[in-house]
C-alpha cells in the first residue's frame, strides 16, 4: 500500500441508516458519520463476519473513502439500541427513514450527530414523553432543510406577535400572518394552518434546548397540546419533504395510534 492510499483511510463512529444485501455475501450500507455526513459503503463478505447488522445501531468503522461507494475495511459493533416499546420502535424507524431521505453533507453532519445522540439518550429515559422527542426531531430537520425560520411578526403588517396570539401559518410559502391580514390574503391554493403563536415560539426553543430543560410550569400546557403540535408538523412534512411517500406516513400513523 502506498502513502497516498493510506491517507484516505478513515476511522469513525457511525449510525446505520439502511442496508441491503449485495451479491452472495456482501452488504451495501448507509451510515451517518460524525464528520462526513451520510455516506454509502460496501462491506465485502459482510455476511460471513457475523456482526449484528441493524438499523439504528452504532458501529466503529475503518474505511477507505471513495467518491460514490466507500469501502469498509473493519467494522465493530459499538452500541446496540434497546427498544422497550412499540412506540420507540416506530420512532426509531421514522427517524432513520427520514434521515435516509435527506442529503446530509459534511457541513451538517455534526448537527445531526448531536441530535441523534441526544434522541437516543432521551429514549432510554422512560420518564420523558416520546412525543416530545418526536416533535424535537421533526422541527430540527425543518430547520436544517431551511424550512423553519425564527418567526416573530406578521409577514404583511409586521405586527410583532405575543405568545397568546392566534396566527395563521401558510405552510406552502412558510410565512405567518395575523388574523387581520389573513382575511385579505386570499390565495385559496395555499394550505393555511391556524395555530397559537406560543406553539411556534416553543418549537423554535426546542431546536436549541434539551427537552429536560422545559420548565415544569410549561410542561403541562405543552403535553396537553402535543397532538396539535404533531399534526401541524406532519402537515408541514406532507407539503415539503414527504409529499409522495405513502410508506412513511403509514409508519407515522402507526406511531400516532400506539400509546406510550
Ligand atoms: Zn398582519
Amino acid at each position: 500500500m502506498t502513502q497516498g492510499s493510506l491517507s484516505k483511510i478513515k476511522k469513525q463512529e457511525g449510525y446505520l441508516i439502511s442496508f441491503y444485501p449485495w451479491k452472495e455475501s456482501s452488504y451495501i450500507l448507509k451510515f451517518l458519520l460524525k464528520d462526513f455526513g451520510v455516506l454509502d459503503f460496501i462491506l465485502f463478505r459482510g455476511k460471513r463476519k457475523h456482526i449484528p447488522i441493524s438499523i439504528g445501531f452504532k458501529y466503529d468503522i475503518v474505511f477507505y473513502k471513495k467518491e460514490n461507494l466507500s469501502i469498509i475495511k473493519e467494522i465493530v459493533l459499538n452500541e446496540s439500541i434497546t427498544i422497550n416499546t412499540k412506540k420507540d420502535f416506530y420512532l426509531v424507524h421514522i427517524i432513520f427513514k427520514l434521515i435516509s431521505k435527506l442529503h446530509i453533507s459534511e457541513e451538517y453532519s455534526n448537527f445531526f450527530w448531536t441530535l441523534i445522540e441526544e434522541i437516543f439518550s432521551l429514549l432510554k429515559n422512560s420518564k420523558i414523553d416520546k412525543d416530545l422527542i418526536f416533535i424535537k426531531f421533526l422541527i430540527s430537520v425543518l430547520k436544517i432543510e431551511g424550512l423553519w425560520k425564527e418567526y416573530t411578526k406578521c409577514f404583511k403588517c409586521h405586527k410583532k406577535f405575543s405568545k397568546g396570539d392566534d396566527v395563521f401559518f401558510d405552510l406552502q410559502n412558510v410565512r405567518i400572518y395575523c388574523s387581520e391580514c389573513i382575511d385579505t390574503y386570499n390565495n385559496k391554493q395555499n394550505k393555511i394552518f391556524p395555530i397559537k403563536f406560543w406553539i411556534i415560539s416553543f418549537s423554535n426553543w426546542l431546536i436549541y434546548n434539551n427537552i429536560d430543560l422545559i420548565p415544569d410550569s410549561k410542561k403541562e400546557n405543552i403535553l396537553k397540546n402535543k397532538n396539535e403540535i404533531m399534526n401541524f408538523l406532519i402537515e408541514y412534512y406532507k407539503i415539503h419533504l414527504l409529499y409522495k411517500d405513502e410508506e412513511i406516513f403509514k409508519i407515522i400513523d402507526k406511531y400516532l395510534q400506539v400509546s406510550s
